[in-house]
Formats: C-alpha cells, structure tokens, sequence
C-alpha cells in the first residue's frame, strides 16, 4: 500500500516509533458492585467473586506478562480499591507501573451533583497520594463518564492528562476558562467490555460472550492501523475481564508479536502525555484543541419546544 497517511496531526514519537501504545487496565474490582446495588452488594457473591478475580488473580498475571516483555504501564484504580487491595497496589508499583485516578467507589459523575463530584474526585485523591506517595498524574473517568465538571476538577488538582475521551486518533487538548489539559482519546471498540462482558448483576450487561480469536480481531485491526498511519493505540481494559486465562493468553501473544513487528513505543500513559507536553513546549508538535463541555444543554431550540 502507498504511503497515504489519513492521521493529519501525527506526534513525532520516541526513537521514530510509528505508534505509541499503553495496555492500561481499569481496576474496579467489586467496586462495580457497590456503586449498582449499594444496600444489597454483600448477598451478591458470586458477582463479587467475578470482580475479585481480578485484584487477586488477574493483576500478578498481567505483572509477570508485563514483567516478561520489560513493559511498563497504567493502571486505574477506584480510590475504593486502593485501600481494600494494598497488596495488588504494592505489586503495581514494585514493577515501576503507573497508578491513575479512577474516582473512589466507580461513582457516575454524569448523575452526580457538582459538589459530590467533587467530594468523590478528592476523597480518591489523599488516598491515592497516601497510597503512592505521590499525586496522580492521569484520570480515566468511572465508565468514560467525563462530566462538564470534571475539567474544572483535573485542573484545579493539577493533573497532567486524561484519558477517558474518544475525540481523535492522535493525542489533543481540552480547554475550558480554566486553562488546558492533555487527552490521550480511545475508541470505544478498545474497550474490553462490550466483546467479553456478560453478567447476571449489572442491568443490560448480556453481551455475547466473543473468543479471544474474535476480541483480539478487532484489537489488531485497530493497532495495524495505527500503526500504519502513525497513531496511538491504548485499549481499556478491566483485569477481571482481560486476566481470565484464554484472554491473558492472547495478550501475551499480542505483545510478543507487536515486538517482532517493531516501531512501537511502549509507556505507560504518563510518558506518552509528558512527551507530548515537551514537544509542545520545544514547538515541534502542535495538538488541536477542543473546548470542554463541547455542547451547551438544552440546544435552545430543544428549550423552546420545552417550554
Ligand atoms: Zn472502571
């Protein structure tokens, strides 16, 4: 195929990598299950024991394949299971991985009123610094649930990036009369959810449960891509989900096969958002910037009919 690149805005990476790429892994744990039925999660143990599947068993899977291939990457993490699950939180860091803010309990900022999402944002905040000794350099937002407030919040505590957007291929920036924020976006087909994720506790989660074959279809088709058009390639995944055996095998493979293929560049998502800071600063990248929130709501004809 010719050289015809369809990414206009393509970062100059590391080393002259064609691509960046982050395996970051969403750890919820039961955190899921609080946040769906508050008053009855403890009758629910089989679902538990899905959820906790993943801080116990998953998570030192997913480090020693980690640890295999001498990759270092994000993980984030409900303020929640950084307190309930110090010994998975140990382990991340003893291997020089990152940790990110998750929220507290997976709380829904789009149903949250401002005040309670702030309450949330910082409380998962001092545990995070507690836990890490430091302050979190990244945010993904409880299910991509990014509000018109959250900006406002990643701001004011001084975050560097986030990563709960879908807006473009390539890193951007989201501003608002604040200031400006660096987004590392994924598409939602990244998502490990909607090809594995089937259960009894969560309303309206049957999907139909896809092979690895077929997950990992979409996963490298969207990596090749990326790849050939010089782009970033982050999935978000859950260990719980991407940890289960077959799953974890596959990741391994996938790994193993992008290193033969060469020209990526593996980090976790705080030295992909600090490279691209520094190309900003030296002037040889230049990001495309998206006002935050990118709609008022009600549109004003929707409010006239309202009324
Ligand atoms: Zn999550």
């Amino acid at each position: 195929m010719s050289e015809l690149t369809l990414i206009e805005n393509t970062v100059p990476w590391p080393n002259g990598a064609r691509v960046a790429a982050c395996f970051s892994f969403d750890m919820d744990g039961e955190s899921l299950m609080h946040n769906a039925h508050p008053n009855t999660a403890g009758k629910h143990v089989c679902g538990m024991s899905e959820l906790r599947y993943g801080p116990t068993v998953s998570v030192p899977r997913i480090l020693k394949i980690f640890r295999h291939y001498g990759i270092k990457q994000t993980f984030f993490i409900p303020g929640w299971c950084v307190e309930r699950y110090p010994s998975a939180v140990e382990a991340i860091l003893k291997d020089g991985h990152e940790i990110g803010h998750h929220g507290y309990l997976h709380e829904d900022p789009y149903t949250l009123p401002r005040e309670d999402e702030r309450y949330w944002t910082e409380r998962a905040l001092d545990v995070l610094v507690k836990a890490t000794g430091r302050r979190p350099r990244g945010y993904r937002a409880p299910s991509f649930a990014f509000s018109d407030y959250t900006l406002h919040l990643l701001l004011e505590h001084g975050f560097l990036y986030d990563a709960s957007l879908m807006g473009d291929d390539v890193p951007y920036m989201i501003e608002n009369e604040k200031g400006r924020l660096i987004e590392l976006p994924s598409p939602m087909a990244m998502d490990d959810w909607p090809h594995y994720m089937h259960s009894f506790d969560f309303a309206g989660t049957n999907n139909q449960i896809s092979s690895p074959a077929r997950a990992f279809e979409v996963f490298r088709s969207e990596f090749e891509a990326q790849w050939q058009h010089k782009g970033m390639w982050v999935p978000v995944w859950h260990p719980f989900i991407s940890g289960r055996l077959p799953r974890a095998i596959a990741m391994h493979e996938m790994i193993g096969e992008i290193m033969k293929k060469g020209g990526v560049w593996f980090a976790p998502l705080s030295e992909i958002a600090e490279h691209v800071q520094e190309q900003i600063r030296a002037g040889t990248w230049k990001p495309r910037i998206e006002r935050v929130p990118l709609a008022e709501s009600p549109i004003p004809e929707l409010r006239k009919a309202a009324e």
